[in-house]
């Protein structure tokens, strides 16, 4: 495979743009670098900030390449020789464009207004003159209707007043306060934090949570999930300690420590055991 080092246009290094080259060349060469076989399971969607967002189209291969997360990672920056993903988010769906659903309805009229925009005689020069130095013609049109679309997404985020986030000053939305990758990190701090809360007191509902830390039912789910999963992985590699079980029986069931008793405790346990489905006890 060609080191991209060798396609890079030195043009965009002056301007500062060999590293969205490098990004936009993940994208186009996928197939390239990520193999025949999970190319067929996976379509990049975006990239924000070194996050990228892959969509998978079976959860059985997301669990494969979340355990083979790390490797991808190091496959792409080496591709692109440089640290240009830091972490990977797996959505499970459709890797086809999906054109005919909600979202995709959302996303087409949001493209089709950025094609709509129209970009300036002088824009155009400047972007051909920019891709004329790449000698492939099929990597020079790439390039081109790349460099093309990112003139007009910025002139459109300035139409419509986008803003900077709260926190790391990516452009966004006029009604967020935060950016994709920002509000990502931030939930996840949340769900750590019911993590720890339900660690102390796993009998707790998503109402009484909520007095503690200001979260979203889903957070609350996800947090709870986390903790039952790690709790039975434990269990499965030694004899849990009777305290250990009955924490998650609180966990699974809402029960105060003093409404336990040992017939739930075993009722509960019988049903860990043959691997019922545990996240069915609740909301
Ligand atoms: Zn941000």
């Amino acid at each position: 495979m060609e080191k991209i080092a060798v396609v890079i246009p030195k043009a965009f290094q002056k301007l500062g743009l060999h590293h969205k080259f490098r990004m936009e060349m993940i994208f186009y060469r996928w197939h390239e670098i990520v193999g025949a076989e999970i190319a067929c399971h996976t379509r990049p969607i975006s990239m924000n900030h070194g996050l990228l967002f892959v969509a998978v189209n079976s959860s059985v291969w997301c669990h494969h390449l979340m355990m083979m997360k790390e490797s991808l990672i190091k496959k792409l920056n080496h591709f692109a020789q440089s640290k240009v993903v830091t972490d990977i988010k797996y959505q499970t769906g459709s890797i086809q464009r999906q054109e005919n659903s909600d979202k995709g309805e959302i996303e087409l009229s949001l493209s089709a207004k950025i094609r709509s925009i129209l970009l300036t005689k002088e824009e155009v020069a400047q972007i051909r003159q920019l891709t004329d130095s790449i000698e492939t013609q099929e990597l020079r049109q790439h390039v081109f209707s790349l460099l093309v679309k990112d003139c007009k997404l910025t002139k459109y985020k300035k139409d419509q007043h986008y803003h900077p986030c709260a926190k790391c000053r990516t452009l966004c939305p006029p009604q967020d306060t935060y950016c994709t990758v920002c509000s990502i990190e931030a939930r996840q701090m949340r769900i750590g934090e019911i993590y720890k809360v339900l660690k102390e007191a796993p009998w707790l509902q998503y109402r009484e949570c909520k007095n503690f830390i200001e979260c979203s039912a889903f957070e609350f789910r996800k947090a709870r999930q986390q903790l039952i999963l790690q709790m039975i992985r434990e269990m499965e590699k030694t004899v849990p300690p009777p305290l250990v079980e009955s924490t998650l029986v609180m966990l699974l069931t809402s029960t105060k420590p003093e409404f336990l008793n040992n017939d739930l405790i075993e009722k509960t346990m019988s049903k860990v055991r043959r691997k019922k489905n545990v996240f069915a006890y609740r909301q």
